[in-house]
């Protein structure tokens, strides 16, 4: 039996700051690992993104200029996102991508940027302040530490049924207040974090990619490919 994964690289084109395409690429490479094959295509405007089509969603990060034009088309993709993360799809989406998931994102010059709503977060600007450097977090659930970089203006604050992806240990996270940074809602993973946050964060990825497969083939066993990425960085 081989297995395949097919990947929405949603806005790709135009939301990929500091290489969050990386991201894909690191999957690809624990994908190959375990003889799993891994596709993926851009999602960008005025295109249909197709839930059924999809097995993972990734969205990366993007100045305000490219959140602006984004903002306008992804509503039309409302409904099918939201679907798919209802539906505990896999989506990664990093900052630019995770204000867009949420309410609002307040832009730099004060124009209010709409996002899909499909998760409860909102995001304010800084006057005249962007929260920018190394960050290390830790995930309270499985006491795993994240390491990224952040660059954002943006200041998130979470909602009903989010929970952070981690808690600072080091940098400004969310908000720079409540030590939180980032979001988790059911298989959605959102964070400020570049780097890309998967080439850094290697058990971030297996997670994710396992959580593609197993909710893509719910019957297979992949004890063996948990086993085969346990042993490999
Ligand atoms: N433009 C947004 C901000 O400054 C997102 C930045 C990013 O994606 N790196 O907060």
């Amino acid at each position: 039996m081989t297995y395949s994964l097919h990947v929405a690289h949603l806005y790709g084109d135009l939301m990929n700051t500091y290489g969050d395409i990386g991201n894909i690429l690191v999957l690809n490479y624990y994908a190959k690992k375990i003889n799993v094959t891994l596709t993926s295509e851009v999602v960008s405007l005025d295109q249909t993104f197709d839930p059924t089509k999809f097995d993972l969603a990734l969205f990366g990060g993007g100045q305000d200029y490219e959140q602006v034009i984004v903002s306008k088309d992804i509503q039309s993709k409302k409904a099918a996102l939201t679907s798919f993360i209802e539906d505990n799809g896999p989506v990664l989406a990093i900052c630019g991508g995770y204000q867009l998931l949420g309410q609002y994102y307040i832009g730099a010059n004060g124009q209010r940027i709409e996002g899909i709503s499909a998760l409860p977060h909102y995001t304010k600007s800084q006057d005249h302040n962007r929260f920018i450097g190394d960050i290390d977090i830790k995930n309270e659930e499985t006491g795993e530490v994240y390491v990224g970089f952040e660059n954002h203006n943006g200041v998130t604050y979470l909602g009903a049924g989010e929970r952070p992806l981690g808690k600072v240990l080091t940098g400004h996270g969310n908000n720079g207040q409540d030590q939180t940074e980032g979001a988790i809602y059911k298989n959605t993973f959102c964070s400020y974090f570049h780097g890309p946050i998967l080439a850094r964060n290697h058990n971030l990825a297996k997670r994710i990619l396992l959580l593609a497969l197993k909710r893509k083939y719910p019957q297979a066993d992949f004890s063996q490919a948990e086993a085969t990425l346990a042993q490999i960085d």
